[in-house]
């Protein structure tokens, strides 16, 4: 059981719920940020009296369940968010904004050259890992600090905004100095103590959904970094694990709605991890357009068979380019631009 206070409320009222809790036997567990402040009573009794903590002055209600209080707190319909990419960007507004980039970063030539052509063919921000979340220790792993150097370079050059992943709370600083948007993949949206991090910084973050993530669960993952003071999250679906195996993952094209709908938040596609194919990449990117995406994290290599990881699903930069091409009328036909 959660008592949310209605949106200004004294510290005395705060207090007036603890002690009214504690008459009831009950401990009140506060916590406020820069989201509404909740109470969840810890240890419901029969003295409980959902009546009497209603009708306290500033409680906004008495609800059952997180998801509850998230709905309730941004009410409905949410206001809108728009996020700020780099200085060219806005994600979330009339522009559906394209990142694309490697993988990972392997070398300075290859990503300088990667970075020219997406932002020739009309992506607003490189994306490239340094930190590389992968599944086997014996994999590539990512250049680390050398990998978010390249990156710095290369965003000094061209001017793109750079998508990067931190993967420890021990990163933020390092990834934070060359990182236009903070990304935090799949396998750490239940990481807490890295969403609260993150939610401590300037810069947005793109959140992916953990791969056995419901909805809630991710919007929830998004409200710790908007609790910590960082309004600045965009969701990013990239697939959820099911029995399909022929893609990678399965991309999970009705929650873009539904997520906008209740967060307010913009929302990113990934069709490339969402499908792990490239000839899927395309199709994936035209459904995610078709039904509201905000933006697509789309991974492209010059030479996709000798990438260092996820070959399989990466565009080279023709591949981009024609895509991009046929995507700008689409767009227009959706009422967003490219
Ligand atoms: C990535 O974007 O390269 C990545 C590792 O994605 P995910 O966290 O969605 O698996
Ligand atoms: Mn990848």
């Amino acid at each position: 059981v959660f008592v949310l206070m209605q949106e200004v409320c004294s510290r005395q009222s705060i207090d007036r719920v603890l002690a009214e809790l504690a008459s009831m036997d009950a401990i009140g567990h506060v916590s406020s940020g820069a989201q509404r402040c909740t109470i969840e009573v810890l240890e419901v009794g029969p003295r409980l009296d959902r009546g009497r903590l209603e009708r306290l002055p500033a409680v906004a209600g008495v609800l059952d369940e997180p998801g509850q209080v998230l709905a309730a707190c941004h009410g409905s319909p949410p206001r809108a968010t728009e996020v700020a990419l780099g200085s060219r960007a806005i994600v979330g507004g009339r522009q559906v904004a394209v990142i694309a980039g490697p993988c990972s970063v392997e070398d300075e030539g290859r990503l300088l050259e990667t970075a020219r052509a997406v932002a020739e063919a009309g992506a607003v921000a490189l994306r490239g890992g340094a930190f590389k979340p992968r599944t086997a220790p014996h994999s590539f792993q990512g250049l680390g600090n050398r990998g978010l150097e390249m990156l710095g370079r290369v965003r000094q050059e061209t001017g793109l905004a750079i998508v990067t992943e931190v993967m420890s709370v021990a990163q933020i600083e390092r990834v934070t100095a060359v990182a236009d948007a903070l990304q935090v993949g799949s396998r750490n949206m239940h990481n807490t103590p890295l969403l609260r991090a993150v939610g401590e910084q300037e810069k947005p973050v793109l959140l992916k959904r953990g791969w056995s993530a419901t909805l809630e669960e991710f919007l929830l993952a998004a409200e710790y970094v908007r609790q910590a003071g960082n309004p600045h999250v965009l969701l990013c679906e990239r697939g959820i694990r099911t029995f399909e195996d022929y893609v990678r993952n399965t991309l999970a094209l009705a929650i873009v709605p539904e997520a906008k709908r209740r967060s307010g938040l913009p929302v990113v596609v990934d069709p490339s991890h969402g499908t792990g194919r490239a000839h899927l990449v395309a199709p994936m990117c035209r459904a995610a357009l078709a039904c509201g995406a905000d933006g697509l994290l789309i991974e492209v290599h010059p030479s996709p068979t000798r990438a260092w990881s996820d070959g399989a699903q990466a565009l080279d930069l023709g591949g981009f380019r024609e895509l991009m091409q046929g995507l700008g009328p689409l767009a227009r036909a959706c009422g967003r631009d490219l």
